[in-house]
């Protein structure tokens, strides 16, 4: 394999954040009568919601969630890898670490764009979280490793099955401390009066249709997650992705965000989306492909064209600039044997769909992915 490497996106590196200056329509509407009141509202049923429950509940406030899918859980019904410096696990595999050593790799993942405060917190953050999810029920397999798109091996994975992994132990502990979860709850609007006013709430639309005013007595916690399954959204931020496909959960779209700037709330970093190997082209979710020692990535002239082991945001941008936006994974014997039980159980129904294909010689497998096979030979040879 050859050593490709590629120039760090310096003119990304003064950090392009954009904030967006707020319209405040809210004192035009009247706050509306409520139908029912609590301490607490949680919009959101996804990692950070639920947590955000557990957190508010146990310190007294009546919590209530509203989600407005008919399940819960969101896009971290999908995640797996969970990265923490965890030196006990790191030590028996001779790595040593940081949390600071954390956030500078995060920062260079993501090509310097964004926030070091917010980075750190996540950085320092994080092994106390990976010791709170354990208390709330989470189970990791012993060890740590490399995951794909991550620079070092400080990645733990739940030992259940993807949806299983985080939100049911989670969702658990809510139910245990009688936090009130609502699905097919959709939050239409929060309810603030002025832009020196609190927010009191939120209006929110039921399974039935009809919309409810529930006061918040307290607090309204906004976990409601990306907007990637949003394509409209997400190629007015990056026109690059026009009708790209996501492995995005269907809920992810992103409406509140119109609705938070009408009550004075800003964004930042909307134009930043992260894309990896993965999925089919029509956005069935293929799993990840790691670890990333082990594996290549050709476009469809089967000419191999970025490091792989480069930051997230490298890889992404050298696969939107192939021909059709298109990169195939390509993995040996070995690469395969070395996946993750997760990501090899993920990888083997995508085998059995046709979403992904073996093939016992490189002209084999050049004729099903239909890529000239000499280029394809000479890829892999060099
Ligand atoms: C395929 C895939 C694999 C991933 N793997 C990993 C991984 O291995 N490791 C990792 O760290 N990250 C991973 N991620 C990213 C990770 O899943 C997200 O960063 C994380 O789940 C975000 O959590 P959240 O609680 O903020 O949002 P979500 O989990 O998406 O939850 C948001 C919830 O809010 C609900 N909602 C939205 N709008 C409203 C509304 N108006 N009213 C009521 N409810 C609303 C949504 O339906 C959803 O249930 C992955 C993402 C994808 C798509």
């Amino acid at each position: 394999m050859s050593a490709l490497s590629l120039n760090r996106r310096t003119l990304l590196a003064a950090g392009a954040i954009t904030a967006v200056t707020p319209s405040l329509t809210s004192a035009e509407t009247p706050f509306p009568s409520a139908e029912e009141a609590t301490d607490v509202v949680v919009i959101g049923a996804g990692g950070a919601g639920l947590a955000a429950a557990i957190m508010a509940q146990s310190h007294g406030a009546r919590t209530l969630v509203l989600e407005k899918m008919g399940e819960i859980g969101g896009n971290t019904r999908l995640a797996d890898a969970f990265n923490a410096v965890d030196p006990k696990a790191q030590q028996q595999i001779g790595v040593t670490d940081s949390p600071e050593k954390h956030a500078q790799q995060m920062l260079e993942s993501g090509s310097w764009c964004a926030d070091p405060r917010l980075v750190r917190t996540v950085a320092y953050g994080a092994p106390v979280t990976l010791e709170w999810l354990k208390t709330c029920g989470v189970e990791f397999d012993p060890g740590v490793y490399q995951v794909y798109g991550s620079l070092w091996p400080r990645t733990h994975s739940p030992r259940a099955p993807l949806v299983s992994g985080y939100i049911e132990p989670l969702a658990a502990r809510c139910r245990a401390l009688g936090v009130d979860i609502r699905t097919h709850h959709k939050v239409l609007r929060i309810v603030r009066e002025n832009d020196r006013a609190p927010v009191t709430g939120v209006v929110v639309q039921k399974a039935d249709g009809t919309e409810a005013v529930i006061e918040a007595r307290r607090a309204v916690i906004v976990t409601s997650g990306g907007f990637s399954a949003n394509a409209a959204l997400v190629s007015r931020f990056d026109p690059r992705l026009q009708s790209l496909q996501t492995t995005n959960m269907p809920g992810a779209t992103g409406d509140l965000i119109a609705p938070l700037e009408d009550i004075g709330a800003a964004t930042v970093g909307m134009e930043f989306f992260q894309l990896l190997p993965g999925s089919a082209t029509d956005g069935r979710f293929i799993g990840a492909i790691s670890p990333v020692e082990n594996m290549i990535l050709v476009n469809r002239w089967g000419q191999r064209f970025v490091a792989e082991d480069q930051p997230g945001t490298v890889v992404t941008d050298a696969v939107l600039a192939q021909p059709g936006r298109l990169a195939f994974p390509i993995l040996d014997a070995d690469g395969y044997a070395a996946m993750r039980p997760l990501s090899r159980a993920a990888f083997d129904g995508a085998l059995t769909r046709g979403d992904a294909f073996s093939a016992a010689t490189l002209p084999e497998l050049a004729s099903r992915l239909q890529i000239p096979a000499e280029t394809l030979l000479r890829t892999v040879e060099t």
